[in-house]
C-alpha cells in the first residue's frame, strides 16, 4: 500500500473473479484480487457441470485429467410419474471446482495479478455516490475500478447508494438450495445400493420436479471410481430444510452408509441477470449479478464469460481514463444482448416448471420435450420451439390447457429474449425504465397456475 493505486480491484476469487483477474493481468492492468478465504481454500469442493463449448471458446478447453469428473455416458431425465427422456453424452464437463479455480488463480498470479487471501471486504468505498475502492478491516483501499465477483454475498452491490440503477437485494423466491456430494462404498455394498436407489449402472438419472415445481434429484454411480454422485436442488421458499440436510436424511432413511469423499453446497440465485450491471467505478459478474442459467442452475460458464468480458471492457475504459457508468455501460449492454438474452429465454423453463404440478411435469416430459432439447438446453442454446414445431410435438396430446400454456410460454420466451437483445446500448435512465417496463409486461403474460 502507499504505492500506486491498482487499476482493477476484484472482490472474490471464484470463477468470475479469477477469470477477470487473469484476463485483466494479461492486458497489463495492475490487478488486486481480494478473497476472504485462504489461498489454498479457494474454489468449492464439489463438481460443477460446465458447458464444454463455453470452456473452448474461452480458451480453457485443455483441462488436466485430475480436474475433470467424467460425466455419465447416458443421461435420463425422469418426471414424477415416470416419463423419461434419454440422451447419450451431453456436451458437459464435470469440473472439480477446487482444483479448477485454484489453477485459474495460479494463472492469474503468474500473469501478474496480486492476490490477497483472508481479506474479507466489508463494503464499497463511496465518494459522492461513486465507487472509489473498498473497505477492508476498516481501512480504505482505493482503486481506479472495482469488480464485485463475491458470489451470492454481493458485498459491494449491497452497499451501493439508493441512487444506483443496480438492484441491491434479490428476492428470496429465486433462491435454490443445492448440495452435491460423492460417496464411496465397499464393493459388497454396491449391488444392494444400486437396487435400492433404482439406478442402472452407467446411467445418470435426474428426477425433475420430484419435490414439486423447480426441483432436481440426480444420482449416478461411477463404477470405475466406485463413487456415488448425488445432486439435489430445490427452492428455498417453502422448504424447512436445506438440500444438505435433505441428502443426509435421504441416506439415513434408506440405511445407506458409505463414506463422503467430496462435496458441499449452498444457495444459487436462479433468475435472469440483474437489470443493471454497472455503476460509476463498479462492475458486477457471476452470481453477484445473478448470471445463472435459470433452466438448470448453472453459473460457472456465465461467471467465466462475464469475467472475461469485464476484463476486456475494464481495459478499454481504463485506457481512456473513464470509468463512469456511461463508459462502463458497454459491459452490461454486451452481456444482456448476448448471454443475458439467452438467460432470459431460459427463465421460461424455470417459470414453466415452477407452475407445473406432477401431471403437468409428466405431460411436459411425455410429450413436449425431446432428448435433443435436453442436449440443447445443456449446451445453452435456444430450443427449436417455433409455433409449427410445438404443434407437431404436441400432436396426439388432448389436453387443451397444457397445450395452450406451453404454446404461450414458448412464444413469450422468445419475446423476452428479443427484448434483451434490445437492451439500451448506452446509459439513459428513461430508456432503461422503458426496457424494464417492456420486460415486466412480457413476464406478466407468462401464465401461472397459482
Ligand atoms: C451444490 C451446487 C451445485 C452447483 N452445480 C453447478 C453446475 O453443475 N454447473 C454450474 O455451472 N454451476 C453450478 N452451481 C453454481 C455455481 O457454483 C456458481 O454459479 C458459480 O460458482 C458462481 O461463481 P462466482 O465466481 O460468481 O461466485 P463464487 O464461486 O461463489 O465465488 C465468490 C467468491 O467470493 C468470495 N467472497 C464472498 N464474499 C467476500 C467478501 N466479503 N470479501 C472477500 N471475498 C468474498 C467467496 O469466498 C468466493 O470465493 C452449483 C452451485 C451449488 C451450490
Amino acid at each position: 500500500m502507499g504505492m500506486k493505486e491498482h487499476d482493477l480491484l476484484i472482490v472474490g476469487a471464484g470463477s468470475a473473479g479469477c477469470m477477470a483477474a487473469l484476463r485483466a493481468a494479461e492486458r497489463g492492468l495492475r490487478v488486486l484480487l481480494l478473497e476472504q478465504r485462504r489461498r489454498d481454500d479457494v474454489g468449492h469442493p464439489w463438481i460443477d457441470d460446465v458447458e464444454e463449448g463455453a470452456l473452448l471458446s474461452l480458451g480453457l478447453g485443455t483441462l488436466p485429467e485430475d480436474e475433470v469428473w467424467p460425466p455419465p455416458p447416458l443421461y435420463r431425465a425422469v418426471s414424477p410419474g415416470g416419463k423419461a427422456i434419454e440422451r447419450r453424452g451431453l456436451p458437459l464437463l464435470g469440473l472439480r471446482m477446487d482444483r479448477f479455480v485454484r489453477r485459474l488463480l495460479e494463472m492469474a498470479v503468474r500473469a501478474g495479478a496480486e492476490f490477497r487471501g483472508e481479506a474479507r471486504v466489508e463494503e464499497p468505498l463511496l465518494e459522492r455516490g461513486r465507487v472509489r475502492g473498498v473497505v477492508l478491516r476498516g481501512q480504505e483501499l482505493p482503486a481506479r475500478l472495482v469488480l464485485d465477483a463475491s458470489g451470492l454475498n454481493a458485498v459491494l452491490r449491497r452497499g451501493l447508494p439508493e441512487s444506483s440503477p443496480i438492484e441491491r437485494e434479490v428476492d428470496e423466491s429465486c433462491l435454490v438450495t443445492a448440495w452435491r456430494e460423492h460417496r464411496v462404498f465397499p464393493p459388497e455394498e454396491v449391488r444392494p445400493l444400486l437396487d435400492s436407489l433404482e439406478i442402472p449402472p452407467g446411467v445418470g438419472v435426474a428426477r425433475l420436479g420430484w419435490r414439486g415445481g423447480y426441483s432436481v434429484l440426480s444420482l449416478f454411480y461411477d463404477a470405475r471410481e466406485r463413487v456415488l454422485d448425488i445432486l439435489v436442488g430445490f427452492k428455498v421458499k417453502g422448504s424447512s430444510e436445506t438440500a444438505g440436510d435433505f441428502v443426509r436424511r435421504f441416506f439415513q432413511d434408506r440405511g445407506i452408509g458409505g463414506e463422503r469423499v467430496y462435496g458441499g453446497g449452498g444457495l444459487i440465485p436462479v433468475r435472469r441477470s440483474l437489470d443493471a450491471l454497472v455503476d460509476h467505478g463498479l462492475m458486477l459478474a457471476g452470481d453477484a449479478a445473478c448470471m445463472v442459467l435459470p433452466a438448470h442452475g448453472s453459473g460457472v460458464a456465465s461467471a467465466l464469460t462475464a469475467g472475461d468480458l469485464a476484463a476486456r471492457v475494464a481495459a478499454s475504459c481504463l485506457a481512456r481514463g473513464d470509468v463512469s457508468r456511461e463508459a462502463l455501460w458497454e459491459y452490461g449492454a454486451s452481456w444482456q444482448r448476448g448471454r443475458g438474452a439467452l438467460m432470459a429465454y431460459f427463465d421460461f423453463i424455470r417459470l414453466l416448471s415452477e407452475g407445473l404440478d406432477e401431471r403437468g411435469m409428466d405431460l411436459l416430459m411425455g410429450y413436449a420435450m425431446t432428448p435433443l432439447d435436453l442436449e440443447i438446453a445443456m449446451a445453452a442454446r435456444t430450443l427449436p420451439l417455433r409455433a409449427g414445431d410445438i404443434l407437431r410435438r404436441l400432436k396426439g396430446l388432448r389436453h387443451p390447457v397444457f397445450l395452450g400454456r406451453f404454446a404461450a410460454l414458448a412464444r413469450h420466451s422468445i419475446a423476452l429474449k428479443k427484448a434483451y437483445e434490445r437492451y439500451p446500448l448506452s446509459w439513459d435512465p428513461s430508456a432503461l425504465e422503458n426496457w424494464r417496463r417492456e420486460v415486466a409486461a412480457i413476464v406478466r403474460r407468462i401464465p401461472r397456475t397459482d
